[in-house]
């Protein structure tokens, strides 16, 4: 797929001030600083557009991208800041979970995976979340030039491993690099296929 177009269009902090559910959406969430902002800017070839390293417990925002005036990307907020209040992560869960589990419109849900680590809980247990739901989702592992592919591959066979104990399959799996340019063909021909399905 190749971008044209890439606008922002609104940010949210009410599951009920979204724009109407009329064209297709992909959502793309992850743990705090795992690179989703950086990948937004390399998928959509915009570099200031999503705002990279926010601070962590601002106020969080559902923020809507148009692309190509055909589909909407969605930069959810990042879970798993380890310095705000147990208040603000419920307040958090809400808002993300109400969204996630009630937007008519949404194809697939990106969750981003930080290549480096092993596999973390609370990235399990949110894709455990997904699939008790019913939500279909895709794995994106970041920041893939910080380390060798072999060590990227043992983290990724990990997090699989780690999944099958609850998935009967495995979702598509994508590996990339903001700094390289790595997968971003990958990531947006995944989404115009769906699209035109
Ligand atoms: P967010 O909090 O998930 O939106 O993460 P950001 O996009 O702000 O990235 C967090 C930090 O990781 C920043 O310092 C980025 O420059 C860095 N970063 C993000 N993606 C990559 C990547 O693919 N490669 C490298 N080397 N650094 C990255």
């Amino acid at each position: 797929m190749i971008v044209k177009s890439a606008d922002f269009v609104c940010s949210n902090t009410q599951v009920s001030k979204l724009p109407p559910a009329v064209k297709p959406e992909y959502a793309f969430i992850g743990r705090s600083n795992v690179g989703k902002s950086s990948l937004i800017n390399m998928l959509v070839d915009k570099k200031g557009l999503a705002k990279t390293s926010q601070t962590p417990g601002k106020t969080q925002l559902i923020n809507h991208f148009l692309i190509n005036d055909n589909w909407y990307l969605v930069d959810l907020p990042g879970y798993g800041y380890a310095r705000i209040s147990k208040s603000k992560k419920e307040d958090w869960n809400k808002f993300i979970r109400t969204y996630l589990d009630k937007r008519e419109s949404l194809q697939t849900v990106f969750v981003l995976i930080d290549s480096r680590l092993e596999p973390q809980k609370i990235d399990l247990e949110f894709c455990n979340w997904l699939g008790e739901k019913g939500l279909s989702f895709a794995l994106i592992f970041t920041k893939a030039d910080k380390q060798s592919r072999v060590k990227t591959d043992q983290n990724v066979s990990a997090f699989k491993k780690a999944l099958l104990t609850t998935f009967e399959d495995i979702p598509t799996i994508f590996i990339t690099s903001a700094e390289l340019q790595t997968g971003r063909e990958e990531v947006l021909n995944f989404v115009g296929s769906i699209n035109n399905n």
